[in-house]
């Protein structure tokens, strides 16, 4: 091994510790996950909101503001942002629905929350409509978008390190952070791990009872989000994993959602 590897070695693992150390440690809620996150509540407010303008802005001929749908959207939404809100007391919560064919909803980190209405043809009931809506709130509950960021930052630092520069790189966060914004102007959801899809499922699946809603519903409505044929419902299943092993884990909450279940969420 030469020299210059070597320190090149050294310096990337020193690059790393420092950003690794120099982060805080913070539990995920329900879970209790240990995790570092590379933003402050208060980023993540800013950059939610920031997609969530624009989002609209750009939307703004397609927002459904009134009607059967919207009022449901609305109904549940503010359910979920309840039980969200007892953990994450500081988001700011709200939820548009956007005339859209395409199966999808998303929650922004700091309590954005986008429905789409193609999602409203597979969601068939108010139970069904908060598994969705409560998985998409534990993503933002759980940090995930700040989590990963951490992880590139993780990455990228490591890398230039190696290379010889040991110096911050703000430029690189600006471009990893612009890509939540991205996300959400295109209606998309963040290629989440495997590790925070599962969570948010089990996150979400404690919520939607918190919430009064009947965690099964979780299970019919997974099982037939993966049969449902179409052109639209594939986009939200390439960034969703679905199948028998999904149907499976979320199975083995059930217990522990139906011991949080409240019967009168007031
Ligand atoms: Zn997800």
């Amino acid at each position: 091994m030469g020299r210059r590897i070597i320190i090149g070695i050294v310096l990337a693992v020193i690059a790393v510790s420092y950003t690794y150390f120099s982060s805080e440690e913070q539990d995920v809620p329900v879970t209790g996950r240990q995790q570092r996150v590379a933003m402050s509540d208060e980023q993540q407010q800013q950059l939610g909101l920031q997609a969530y303008d624009q989002t609209l802005a750009e939307e703004q001929e397609n927002v459904v503001s009134s009607g059967a749908q919207h009022d449901q959207v609305q109904r549940v939404a503010k359910r979920i942002a309840k039980v969200g809100g007892e953990d994450k007391p500081e988001f700011d919560w709200d939820v548009t629905l956007l005339q859209r064919d395409e199966a999808n909803a998303f929650c922004l980190p700091g309590g954005k929350i986008v429905v789409f209405t193609g999602l409203l043809d597979v969601a068939k009931t108010d139970d069904e409509l908060a598994t969705v809506m409560a998985h998409e709130v534990a993503h933002a509950v759980a940090e995930h978008g700040a989590e990963r960021i951490f992880r590139e930052q993780l990455t990228s630092r490591a890398v230039t390190a190696a290379s010889g520069a040991f110096a911050d790189d703000p430029q690189r966060y600006v471009q990893v952070a612009s890509l939540l914004g991205a996300g959400a102007q295109f209606g998309l959801s963040l290629p989440w791990s495997r590790a925070q899809e599962s969570e948010s499922d089990h996150i979400g699946l404690i919520y939607m009872a918190r919430a009064g809603y009947k965690p099964e519903a979780a299970i019919t409505f997974w099982t037939r989000m993966s049969k449902a044929g179409g052109g639209s419902v594939p986009e939200y299943l390439a960034t969703h994993p679905s199948g028998a092993t999904r149907i499976k884990q979320i199975q083995g909450w059930i217990p522990e959602a139906k011991r949080e279940a409240r019967e009168d969420p007031a």
